[in-house]
């Protein structure tokens, strides 16, 4: 069984864009026991896509295509297929309804370009967008089944999940489990060594470390060639196994994201949170609301940047501005326990720190971030020195805020 993908754009063999579709689509045809055997990438030109398609109906199954099926005139994947395969290109007015629709809900009219989606390739099938105006196909020609994907991985996820998925099901050649251990407060050194001895020797189990500046992930993953459901437990049992290495280090085992997990505790806890911010620029606040219903703990965020807006709106004394500067512990304390009174709420989370790349001093270096964590009757406070560039120092900084909040309510 020969798998192609291939992807259209010519923005993909530039500099500045990368075919991260192929990579999902390969995770997922791995998780059916499938492997691709080739990937191509081409740009928006007609020559060099009909020679890609012929080459893959030589040899190829099943060939997945994405991108190109826009409205503009670049976007010619559905046409020369169409030219290749020797078939016409129908008009479908159902297609045409869905997408004006689509347009109406938006308040607009429906642009004379988008009229092109709505052919379709002479006896295909259409899998319909939920997410996008460009409806995919899926045909079969030969021995090769083929499928059209949207290019936007938003628009071909859920469209290759519902409609192409179930198609490929039928070549399953085994079943495979995974889970992402997810980990805050450690470095990836601490924990490679405290889970060494738990790397999988044998086949068809596999573990890897992936690092990011305040996040450590463990990706385990089991495959087996039968139904005997064996990936699943091998999982388990490794998964049980790591956590009792890394205990409350670990934040997530069912891929959830720090915030959403702060978020389930407080709510769990039925209490409040108000959030004061300096370096972290919103992004506490911006994380914290991108969990639904975030509403129900998350009272207020001000981003207190400069000194005047720290003394007026969280009552931070002047003298301590002046005697310990805005970077330090007394500070980040006193914003702490102000935005908590202010907002009324049970905790108060406040950052200060210095992003960088510039205001460093031998004393107060690129990095110094000072999180306070303010309760009634309590205050932890926490400083690091974070590395990188200004965006990773703003991330950990939320992460460090969003952790305290994490193990003071565990
Ligand atoms: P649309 O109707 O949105 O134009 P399309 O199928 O024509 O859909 P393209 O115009 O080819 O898609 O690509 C739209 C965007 O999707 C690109 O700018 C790019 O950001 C993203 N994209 C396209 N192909 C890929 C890919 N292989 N991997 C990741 N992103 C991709």
């Amino acid at each position: 069984m020969k798998i192609e993908i291939l992807a259209v754009g010519s923005e993909l063999l530039t500099p500045f864009y990368q075919d991260t579709n192929s990579l999902y689509l390969t995770q997922r045809l791995n998780d059916l026991g499938l492997e691709v055997s080739f990937k191509t990438v081409v740009g928006d030109d007609r020559e060099s896509l009909l020679v890609c398609i012929k080459n893959a109906l030589v040899h190829a199954d099943v060939l997945l295509a994405m991108g190109g099926l826009g409205p503009t005139a670049d976007d010619i994947t559905r046409e020369v297929f169409a030219e290749t395969l020797g078939r016409q290109l129908v008009y479908c007015p159902d297609i045409f309804k869905k997408i004006e629709a689509r347009f109406r809900r938006r308040a607009l009219a429906i642009p004379a370009a988008n009229k092109k989606q709505a052919y379709i390739i002479q006896g295909s099938e259409v899998l319909e967008n939920k997410n996008g105006t460009a409806p995919g196909l899926w045909l079969e020609e030969g021995r090769t089944r083929i499928a059209l994907l949207p290019g936007p991985p938003a628009e071909l996820k859920p469209m290759f999940e519902e409609f192409v998925w179930p198609k490929l099901a039928a070549f399953q050649k085994g079943f495979s489990s995974r889970r992402v251990i997810k980990i805050a407060g450690l470095t990836e050194s601490e924990v490679e060594t405290r889970i060494s001895g738990l790397y999988p020797k044998e086949q068809g189990l596999g573990l890897t470390i992936l690092a990011s500046p305040g996040q450590i992930e463990i990706q385990l993953y089991a495959f087996a060639p039968d139904a005997s459901g064996l990936p699943a437990i091998k999982i388990e049992d490794l998964g049980q196994r790591i956590l009792e290495r890394l205990g409350g280090h670990v934040f997530s085992t069912a891929g959830e994201e720090l915030e959403e997990v702060v978020g389930g505790l407080l709510g769990e806890h039925r209490k409040t949170l108000a959030v004061a911010e300096s370096c972290s620029g919103g992004l506490l606040s911006h994380r914290l609301t991108n969990v639904s219903g975030s509403s129900k703990y998350f009272l207020e965020g001000l981003i207190t940047y400069s000194n005047q807006a720290k003394i007026r709106d969280l009552n931070v004394p002047e003298a301590l501005i002046q005697n310990h500067g805005a970077v330090s512990a007394e500070v980040a304390q006193a914003m702490a326990d102000g935005v908590r009174q202010k907002a009324g709420s049970n905790f108060g989370l406040a950052i200060t720190g210095i992003a960088g790349p510039t205001g460093g001093t031998a004393e107060k270096p690129v990095g110094l971030v000072y999180s306070a964590l303010s309760w009634e009757g309590g205050v932890d406070i926490i400083k690091n020195v974070f590395p990188g560039k200004r965006e990773q120092i703003k991330f950990q900084s939320t992460q460090k805020a969003l952790d305290m909040l994490r193990r003071h309510l565990l």
